[in-house]
Formats: C-alpha cells, structure tokens, sequence
C-alpha cells in the first residue's frame, strides 16, 4: 500500500508560485491543502485555478489550524525570515525560495532555528535541477572529459523581466542577488566549492536601481578556475532566455552546452552533439518550460528527502555557501578586489 500523500501548504500566491503549484500537482504522493497570502485577488485566483479551499490571508493563523508535513515560501526575500522561523516554531519542515535572505546574519538565523528545531530546510535553488545541467554534470561524473581544469557558466539576454517582476527593477541589487545566485550556484555543482572571487559589475538599463551585468573569476578548491558571467542587456539576434551556456575544458577533452540546447563533448575519440532539451511539461510554456521542469525536479527531489529523511541537496547549510558567493561578488564588484568568500 502505498503511504498518505505528503500534505503542503503554500504561502505566496505571486508570478512564480503558479509553477510550484503545477508542479506539486504533478506528484502523485504530495497533495497541497491550504493556500496562504495577504493579497486577497492573488489568494482567491490560485485558489481557483488549483481547487484550493482552504485559504488564508495570515501564516501564523494556516500553520495554526492545518496538520501539515511541510510547507512552501514561495513570497520574496523580506518575508523568508519571519517566515522560515515561523515554520521552525511549528516544526513544520520548511522549503524557502531564493534568494534564502538579504543578508548572511539572516540565512544563518534561519538555519540555525531549523537545526534547533530538528525541521528540513531547502531553498528552492531550481537551476542546477534543469535536466540540461543535470547532463552536463552526467558527463563530468563519467569522466569522458578527464579532470576539469577550466569552465564557463554564463547567462546573457536581453529579456524584460521586469514586466513579470517589477520588484527587480527597485532594488539596489540586481542581477548577482537574483539571477547570479543561480549561475553561481551551478558552478558550485559542477566545479565544487568556491574559496575565492574577483567580480565586475555593471549597471546600463538606466530604468533600473541595480547592476544588470556581472563578470566573475571563480578560484575552486577542486584547482578549476571558472568565469561566471549574466547580463541582462545583451540583445542577441537570437535570445537563449532563459538558458544557461556552459563550457568546461578537461584534461582529456572539453563539453560545450550551446544555446538550443546542443550538448557537445569532444575527446580523442571524436565528438559527439546530443539534443538534451528538456520536455516540454503539459502545463509549461516555451522559453520558460526549462525552469518549470526543473521545478518539478527540486520538489520531487524534496518529496523524497522529506520521506528517506535526507538532507537535500540544496539545503538551508549548502545555500549558505551560495549566499556567500552572492556577497562575496558585490564586496569584491565595489572593492575591485580579489575576495575570499569564507569571510562571508
Ligand atoms: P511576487 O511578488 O509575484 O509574489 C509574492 C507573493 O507573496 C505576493 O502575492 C505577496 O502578496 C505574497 N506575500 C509576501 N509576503 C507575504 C506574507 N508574509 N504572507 C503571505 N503572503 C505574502 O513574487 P514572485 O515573482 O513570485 O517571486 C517570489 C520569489 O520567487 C522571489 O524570491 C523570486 O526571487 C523567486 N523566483 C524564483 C524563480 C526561480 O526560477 N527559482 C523564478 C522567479 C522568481
């Protein structure tokens, strides 16, 4: 027999929760009971569109009233805190969206008030879980390509995100803190820890507060020196958003995932190109369907930590050293200097 579906609740009803939703929807051993946000048309309109009754305008009162086995903070960043600390009190396992917090006094809080409370914490750190990046990693991990001694993770569009997100043009931070985060954290699963950084930062969409270029040289402790770089005033004939180009040169041969999603790896034997685009889901919509496959991949991936009792792979402890990177890149874009991201 197989066991009671998992039951969730979900607090932020916003642009990217609908994608949650889809996906929890897809997991047949996860069921979402209750629904929780302020805004009152955001609350009743994903209501209505999942079949979700049970609804809320305040947390504190949903984590109350519901018998829950996690809960989802799919809100923005001022929120995560109260938030994650909140599910912590109610020992209620807790998955948090990035990026986890605003600052590391913050992130550190949450994780400590998580291990205090013996409650799981992720953050939804989607992008190393797109199945193009996931076959990048399959191949490093066969070592067709020897040892890696160089790579590349690079982000660059010409996209208006701001239309879906209007949040991303006000803050004084930008690209690093939102888009960044992702690509650094992709280099982390390729290429392992980070243990120094030199970045350069740019700001040339003036509608903005923040910078929308970044360069960074990435020092990894497994000896691999990588370039992570994202912009978001890059207008190609031929957009790639929302997808991430990566190069890794090895000691015995190179991989290259190219725009389209051609995957290229070349070695003495010769060279082989793979089509690893990913499936387009039932309720996905092109150019997004990379990142909402790569949703159901986090979550299906938390499902299971949740019942083996695993820590998962983008736990509130690993994404500390991500966050590191994030601060490491502003302090060193302002210093111009080398930094060392465990002073983070
Ligand atoms: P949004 O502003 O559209 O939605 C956030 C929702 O949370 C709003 O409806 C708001 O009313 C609600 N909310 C905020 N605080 C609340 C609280 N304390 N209690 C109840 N409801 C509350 O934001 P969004 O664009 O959906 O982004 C949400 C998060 O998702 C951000 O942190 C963003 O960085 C992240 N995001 C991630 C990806 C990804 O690929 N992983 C993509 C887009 C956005």
């Amino acid at each position: 027999m197989s066991p009671a579906p998992l039951r969730g609740a979900l607090i932020g009803c916003g642009f990217f929760a609908v994608n949650q939703l889809h996906a929890w929807r897809d997991l047949p051993d996860v069921e979402i009971v209750a629904l929780c946000d302020r805004d009152p048309a955001r609350l009743a309109l994903l209501g209505d569109q999942f079949g979700i009754d049970r609804r809320y305008a305040d947390a504190e009162a949903m984590l109350a009233a519901e018998a829950l086995d996690f809960v989802d903070v799919a809100t923005t960043v001022s929120s995560h805190r109260p938030l994650v600390e909140l599910a912590a009190r109610r020992r209620v396992p807790v998955i948090c969206q990035k990026p986890f917090a605003a600052t590391m006094d913050d992130a550190r809080a949450m994780v400590a008030a998580c291990a205090e409370a013996g409650v799981p914490l992720m953050v939804h750190e989607n992008f190393r879980w797109q199945s193009p990046i996931q076959a990048v990693r399959a191949v490093l991990d066969r070592g067709d390509v020897g040892a890696p001694f160089w790579g590349r993770v690079s982000f660059r569009s010409g996209y208006d995100v701001f239309s879906g997100q209007p949040y991303l043009a006000e803050g004084s931070r930008f690209i690093v803190e939102d888009l960044g985060i992702h690509s650094l954290d992709v280099a982390r699963h390729l290429f392992g820890d980070v243990t120094g950084l030199t970045a350069r930062t740019r700001r040339i969409n003036p509608r903005i507060k923040g910078e929308d270029v970044a360069t960074m040289l990435l020092d990894h402790a497994s000896g691999v020196t990588t370039i992570v770089d994202c912009s978001y005033a890059t207008k190609l004939a031929d957009d790639p958003f929302p997808q991430t180009i990566v190069e890794v040169d090895g000691a015995l041969g190179t991989i290259r995932l190219s725009a389209g999603y051609r995957l290229t790896v070349a070695t003495g034997a010769g060279a082989t190109e793979t089509d690893v685009s990913p499936p387009l889901l039932p309720w996905a919509s092109r150019p997004w369907h990379n990142i909402q496959e790569s949703v159901l991949a986090i979550q299906r991936h938390w499902a299971e930590c949740l019942r083996q009792g695993r820590e998962p792979q983008t736990s509130g402890r690993d994404n500390l050293k991500t966050l590191a990177l994030v601060e490491a890149a502003y302090a060193g874009a302002a210093s111009r200097k080398p930094v060392d991201p465990e002073d983070f």
